[in-house]
């Protein structure tokens, strides 16, 4: 099978978890595709680190990225709530971005403000039941909700399960009727959209590779490319596909990127 666009997600193809220690063959394999005359970007549904910082963390772990080879959840959202007008936002997710939320215009408020435009919701290692006690009273003042992605659950630094933000946007679904939710990264079209922009090339042509078939590869799959499920991240069983009707299961099953 030949495209001659690929698109790469990151954690569990090229890193196996929030360590970012490098998939077994995963650096020898991106670094020779360039060489092989294959068009690539990254699309990462990454709301832990700034993109900068994303890039940085690859590069030490052995990868020739730049950052203009990175897409991602955070630079999605960043349009949508500047399309919805969205200033003033109740943040839910790592503190590391929070430096980040201002530098691109946005204003944080406080844990004391019950009022804002939108409660932002990516991984969040320390989330706990006060803050999403805090986001539903947010939520039912009337503020949007904005999911940075809706991924069931993510590998901390150990490996570790980790409920994801689409688990909890689940949660104050049910706990706020009627709420507005936007999704920004994967598997909404516009991240697609944005990495395929960034390379010229359209879906016929183009093939995406993740560790998560239900979330990125169903995404995909829905705006007409072909996908590679890899075993080298989430999941390490393919039986899981069975949870998948057969039209959305991916096109490859592979025990790792550098297999394709
Ligand atoms: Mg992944």
């Amino acid at each position: 099978m030949t495209h001659r666009y690929l698109l790469i997600d990151i954690e569990g193809v090229l890193v196996v978890d929030k360590s970012y220690r490098p998939v077994p063959g995963a650096v020898a394999w991106l670094n020779g595709l360039t060489e092989r005359g294959i068009s690539w970007c990254l699309v990462s549904n990454n709301t832990t680190h700034r993109p900068a910082d994303l890039v940085a963390d690859l590069q030490r772990a052995g990868f020739m990225v730049h950052d203009h080879q990175l897409v991602g959840a955070l630079g999605t959202a960043v349009a949508l709530l500047q399309e919805r007008n969205c200033r003033r936002l109740g943040w839910l997710g790592a503190p590391a971005l929070t430096p980040w939320w201002s530098e691109m215009g946005f204003e944080l408020v406080p844990d004391t403000d019950e009022i804002c435009d939108a409660v932002v919701l990516g991984v969040s290692p320390g989330l706990d039941l006060p803050q999403l006690d805090l986001a539903m009273a947010r939520l039912r003042q009337g503020a949007a909700l904005v999911c940075l992605h809706r991924n069931r659950f993510w590998l901390d630094a150990d490996g570790r399960p980790r409920l994801g933000p689409g688990a909890m946007a689940a949660a104050l679904e049910m706990a706020v009727p009627g709420l507005v939710t936007f999704t920004a990264g994967k598997p909404e079209p516009a991240v697609y959209h944005a990495a395929l922009n960034s390379l010229g090339g359209n879906p016929a042509e183009a093939l995406f590779i993740s560790d998560d078939p239900f979330t990125d590869l169903v995404g995909a799959r829905n705006l007409g490319m072909a996908t590679a499920f890899v075993l080298s991240g989430k999941y390490s069983d393919r039986e899981v596909l069975e949870e998948l009707p057969p039209h959305l299961r991916p096109d490859l099953v592979l025990p790792g990127p550098d297999q394709l």
